[in-house]
């Protein structure tokens, strides 16, 4: 039988695709792949953005959602394509579930960075987890996992 696929950061995964050009491997994601198929996206470079890029936040102070970079340029339209483009893959290959970086302007879920780029958070989601959600897709982060969100849920997952 086909393992069950499941959508992932493509930084947990250790690809060196942060703004900064690193990765953020976690180990207890890594350790999903023994089980399940996990399909790899990120969705910034999805939307066309580079890496190394300059940092981006929500700011939805104007009650709009825009994204914008640090230097101030607007990349509303480069995170919701790359979004975009994550729900397609989603939904191509039958995920789900999705597994997204914590904080993150795009990954995040529960909380984000609070668009003052200092270090702060909010109660909110990414662009992504927006749209994945919509799409009918469960968004946890890795600290879900590594709380021991499998160990009940991933087991339901074939009878989702
Ligand atoms: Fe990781 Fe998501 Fe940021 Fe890409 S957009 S580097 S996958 S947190």
């Amino acid at each position: 039988m086909s393992k069950e696929k499941i959508l992932v950061s493509a930084c947990l995964l250790g690809e060196p695709v942060r703004y900064d050009g690193k990765a953020m491997p976690n180990e207890a994601v890594i350790a999903l792949g023994e089980r399940f198929e996990l399909i790899a996206v990120c969705p910034e470079c999805l939307g066309g953005l580079p890496t190394p890029r300059t940092p981006s936040e929500i700011d939805e102070s104007s009650g709009c959602l825009r994204v914008v970079a640090r230097d101030g340029q607007d990349r509303t339209d480069a995170f919701l394509a790359g979004a975009e483009a994550c729900v397609s893959i989603a939904r191509e290959k039958g995920c789900k579930l999705a597994i997204l970086k914590s904080n993150s302007p795009s990954c995040g879920s529960g909380q984000i960075y609070d668009g003052t780029f200092s270090g702060g958070l909010i109660a909110g989601n990414g662009v992504t987890t927006r749209l994945l959600t919509s799409a009918g897709v469960c968004v946890i982060s890795e600290n879900d996992v590594e709380s021991g969100f499998p160990a009940v849920k991933f087991d339901d997952l074939r009878r989702l």
